[in-house]
């Protein structure tokens, strides 16, 4: 027999397991954050090491714009909330600080080690973070409203530093450097991450869309991924059949 007080704790059950998915869900998009962050600025830290002459290899002569290839720049907000062209090694410095700065605000971002596991489940993805009015990521976990869209800002800042490191530094240094490979293994392992988590929409990821094209068509991103369904796999192949053509 099913009783009232059944169905009401049978209710709240649903409503804990509601709580405890959305707590794993914040917990991971801020965790991944760190971790993508962390990655990257192994990558930027090789640029901006300074040579022997005092200069680094990203500088405002070589980048005067946070470029991705000739189409493609981003601006920064000056404290008027002005769009400014800055050389890319400024607004790498920049967008560095403002990220560290939210990840060290532990009010905002919520990271426990000990909690948190990395995998990405889509049951827990979908509209990570475009929830509105009072209904938030991590709102029912007691986490902050402007959780989502900060962590959406961050996953949106290190896409345009992975952009500029493709356009204007693959060769020189990562290529020479032996370090392609590990660079292609961050950068593709953030795009799935980040289109699976919805927090990086299709149209943004256009500087880099051949790239996503060719790992679409050679199986870095399998056919089951939001990144090939984001991705023109004929134009892939295409790409890919250049490549051993040489
Ligand atoms: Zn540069």
């Amino acid at each position: 027999m099913y009783t009232g007080g059944e169905r009401q704790t049978e209710r709240s059950r649903g409503w804990e397991r509601a709580g405890a998915r959305e707590s794993m869900l914040v917990l991971t998009v801020s965790h991944t954050v760190v971790e993508h962050y962390r990655n990257l600025w192994n990558f930027v830290r090789v640029l901006h090491e300074k040579e022997e002459d005092g200069t680094s290899i990203c500088n405002p002569t070589t980048c005067p714009k946070m470029s991705a290839g000739k189409n493609h720049s981003y601006t920064w907000l000056n404290r008027n909330h002005e769009p400014v062209e800055l050389p890319a090694y400024e607004y790498m410095t920049l967008m560095q600080r403002w990220m560290s700065g939210k990840m060290d605000d532990p009010a905002l971002f919520p990271t426990d080690p000990d909690t948190v596991s990395f995998a990405i489940h889509p049951e827990y993805t979908s509209n990570a973070a475009q929830q509105g009015g009072d209904e938030w990521l991590g709102a029912r976990s007691g986490f902050p409203k402007q959780l989502g869209g900060t962590c959406q800002l961050i996953f949106r800042q290190i896409f345009r530093v992975y952009a500029h490191l493709y356009w204007d530094h693959f060769v020189e240094p990562f290529y020479h450097l032996n370090l392609e490979k590990q660079l292609n293994s961050c950068f593709s392992h953030f795009i799935l991450t980040a289109t699976t988590l919805e927090m990086l929409q299709p149209s943004e990821l256009e500087p880099m869309q051949y790239l996503i094209d060719l790992w679409a068509a050679d199986g870095t991103f399998p056919p089951e991924s939001r990144p090939y369904s984001y991705a023109n796999v004929e134009r892939g192949r295409y790409i890919q059949s250049l490549g051993t053509a040489v």
